[in-house]
């Protein structure tokens, strides 16, 4: 048993493992492609505002101001005016990124490199290299993505010569808060799974470990109870037989020989109750009957006359039949069962007690009757298992092992038979026990 809840902690485990692996295997997949897909939106909104700002033309436009500045006023002016960038455009694309929701939503900054630029004219030679032309924000820091190059070389004739080399490329820089945003509700849920799948493994495992813990103890209570008993008993039975010799050395008295038959018969089923309980707690096995005819209303008379003796004060009402029919049953098991249907209607709250017997053509009933306590209706379907007990409160305010209508309904069942139950609560109840004879 503990080598199974071991091999169940480690399948658990493994498989919340496995499971938390596969979880974040797919939600990690899944932010992967949302952000492929954020990608390829941004790339497409900024091609598409290259194309209506369009850039092609402001090149061109600003190429030219730059040559008509070398030849006007040198290269060094056109120089100066190259490397300044160009603020207007900056602002022009930045008043578009912002109204554009899917490049305002991923905090998008867009940036256009001249890599190189070179004009060479008659005289002058004017180089450039890697300078900001325009931007809406600083990329660096970011993951940079490369929208476009572009490379111009324009032998423009005359001598003159126009090299022209620019990249665009952007940064997405609120991407991932923006996925994990929406991303959010799938998150949540797996993590609430997670936590249900474990929490709901731990607590089996935690009962699974309670319930092994209460089987052992049962056990050990019971070797200790029996091994508690067997002593006294062994003791009991030597006393009993040198009292029986020395009753029969003096004259006959049969107040005497009268108590002593009781005292041996109760012996002798303490005897063998405390050998069942050995023999039967661990085991559900077929009870072994040894059936012998009996005559049965002297055999539940005997039993009746015990157990008044044993409880004085209560109202003990028997419907016996007086019928010398003899029935074919174990004695021993039926005096158990009978006793254990009896010794609990005293023991939950009755003061009167009916037994019953009704011969019917094939089977025989017997019903015992009792004012007691009751047994609620959702307790009803597990009286009869063994070691259950109605709890109170958590309190048993009776002792008790919760084994005695378990026996009870074996032995009826090794006898063919069933145990029945009806009860109200507060009124008391009413146990059935039915016995085939033919
Ligand atoms: P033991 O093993 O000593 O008999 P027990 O009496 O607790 O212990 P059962 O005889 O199997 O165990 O009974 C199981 C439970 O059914 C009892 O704990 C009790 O709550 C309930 N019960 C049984 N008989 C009656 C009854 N006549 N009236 C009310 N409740 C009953
Ligand atoms: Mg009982």
């Amino acid at each position: 048993m503990k080598q199974k809840i071991k091999y169940l902690i480690w399948g658990c485990s493994t498989a919340i493992i496995a499971l938390t692996a596969i979880q974040t295997y797919f939600i990690y997949n899944t932010y992967i492609l949302k952000e492929k897909d954020a990608e390829t939106l941004v790339r497409a909104e900024l091609t598409r505002m290259e194309s209506e700002i369009n850039i092609d033309s402001i090149r061109n436009d600003w190429f030219t101001k730059a040559e008509i500045l070398v030849r006007t006023k040198g290269a060094e002016a056109a120089a100066t005016f190259l490397s300044r960038g160009s603020p207007a455009i900056s602002r022009q694309v930045g008043a578009y990124i912002k109204k554009n929701k899917i490049l305002e939503k991923y905090h998008t900054t867009y940036e256009v490199i001249i890599r190189k630029v070179s004009l060479h004219g008659d005289g002058y030679a004017l180089n450039l290299n890697n300078k900001r032309w325009f931007a809406n924000g600083v990329i660096n820091g970011g993951h940079q993505l490369i929208l476009h190059d572009l490379i111009t070389n324009i032998d423009a004739g005359g001598g003159l010569v126009r090299d022209f080399n620019s990249r665009s490329s952007f940064t997405i820089h609120d991407g991932s808060n923006s996925i994990l945003r929406e991303m959010f509700g799938l998150l949540i849920f797996s993590v609430v799974l997670l936590t249900v799948v474990i929490l709901l493994f731990y607590f089996s495992i935690r009962s699974l470990i309670t319930q092994k813990k209460i089987a052992d103890m049962q056990t050990d209570f019971i070797n200790n109870i029996t091994h508690e008993f067997n002593t006294p008993l062994a003791t009991m039975g030597i006393a009993l037989s040198t009292v029986r010799s020395q009753l029969l050395l003096m004259e006959e008295n049969s107040i005497s020989s009268n108590g002593l038959n009781v005292i041996d018969r109760q012996y002798h089923r303490l005897k063998k109750l405390i050998n069942q309980v050995v023999t039967h707690t661990g085991v559900t096995g077929q009870l072994v009957l040894q059936k012998v005819e009996i005559p049965l209303m002297d055999f539940l008379g005997n039993l009746l006359d015990d157990f008044q003796s044993a409880h004085s004060g209560i109202d003990l009402i028997r419907k016996l039949k007086d019928e010398p029919e003899e029935i074919l049953t174990d004695p021993f098991y039926l005096t158990t069962a009978m006793t254990n249907l009896l010794e609990n209607a005293v023991k939950y709250g009755g003061t009167q007690i009916i037994f019953d017997v009704v011969k019917q053509e094939n089977s025989c009933l017997f019903m015992i009757t009792d004012n007691g306590i009751g047994i609620a209706q959702a307790d009803i379907g597990h009286i009869f298992q063994k070691f259950y007990r109605v709890e109170k409160g958590d309190i048993h305010t009776t002792k008790g092992l919760g084994l005695g209508l378990y026996y009870t309904r074996r032995i009826a069942a090794a006898h063919g038979g069933e145990v029945t139950v009806q009860s109200i609560p507060g009124k008391g109840s009413t146990f059935t026990m039915t016995i085939p004879i033919a």
